[in-house]
């Protein structure tokens, strides 16, 4: 088995301070997280930024000044959101082509998030994937329901996504697949041979499917964009404690944890 990838999400577009007094917020908190996630075995950070007032952003500045905070700390690889908020096509787009981040998240299509339409039309994705393909970007494919690895295929088909493809399973959120074993399974025997795939259970699917994906030979994504305890009743004060935890999980399952550059090997990033 490769060695185990672990993405750190600290942010996300929706966990507020009403969940957890804990979640980093503002560009120097998330690069702090994210430094101390990286110390503790993280060699991926999906970043989202928030604006003044603590609510979701596609601001570029916002981006550019955390990552930047984040690069003047460590090597850790970047993988921006492409959908960090309700807003335009445009502002989607931004922070990818300014920015020339390693990775970058492809929704592979549209689907309701809670109150919300996280809105992935044909169109949009043939773009994303071009805008992608053209800033030497590699797209992490979200996938939320079954169907969505077939929309990336389909825009693969047309050269807009090159393989070898790399898969994110995020499962139980309201609105798309429950975070069951029987999905997980599914989903890893969906995806075209010589992927990757990454699993990021929300909530209280966050602990099993990413000690699934340690024993299916996947890759894990833990956080506070996912959850924001690490048991019943009891918050993480940091985000790093849940990458320590599946760190220490994995090596019980004697599955090593990639380094960084261990990491852009797998995924056959070229920095
Ligand atoms: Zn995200």
């Amino acid at each position: 088995m490769e060695k185990l990838i672990i993405t750190v999400a600290t942010t996300g577009a929706i966990t507020s301070r009403k969940e957890t007094p804990f979640i980093p917020l503002t560009p120097q908190e998330i690069a702090e997280e994210v430094y101390e996630c990286w110390k503790a075995g993280a060699a991926i950070a999906h970043i989202h930024v928030r604006d003044k007032n603590g609510e979701r952003t596609m601001d570029v500045d916002i981006f550019r000044e955390t990552v930047d905070l984040i690069k003047q700390k460590c090597d850790i690889i970047i993988n921006l959101t492409a959908s960090g908020g309700i807003d335009s096509e445009e502002e989607r787009l931004e922070p990818i082509i300014k920015l020339k981040p390693e990775m970058a998240s492809y929704t592979s299509g549209s689907v309701n998030i809670g109150p919300d339409i996280h809105s992935n039309p044909q169109h949009f994705l043939e773009k994303l994937a071009s805008v992608m393909l053209e800033n030497g970007v590699k797209p992490e494919i979200e996938i939320f329901e079954t169907g969505m690895i077939n929309n990336a295929l389909a825009v693969a088909k047309k050269g807009l996504i090159k393989p070898p493809f790399h898969f994110q399973f995020v499962l139980g959120v309201p609105g798309g697949m429950p975070a069951t074993p029987r999905n997980l399974v599914h989903l890893r025997d969906s995806i075209p041979e010589g992927s990757t795939w990454s699993v990021a259970g929300i909530g209280r699917g966050n602990l099993p499917m990413t000690c699934m994906a340690i024993h299916m030979g996947g890759h894990v994504r833990v956080g506070m964009e996912d959850n924001v305890y690490l048991k019943k009743g009891v918050l993480a004060k940091s985000n790093a404690e849940f990458v320590k935890r599946i760190k220490r999980l994995a090596e019980e399952f004697d599955r090593p944890v990639a380094s960084v550059d261990e990491a852009r090997e797998i995924l056959h990033l070229t920095k």
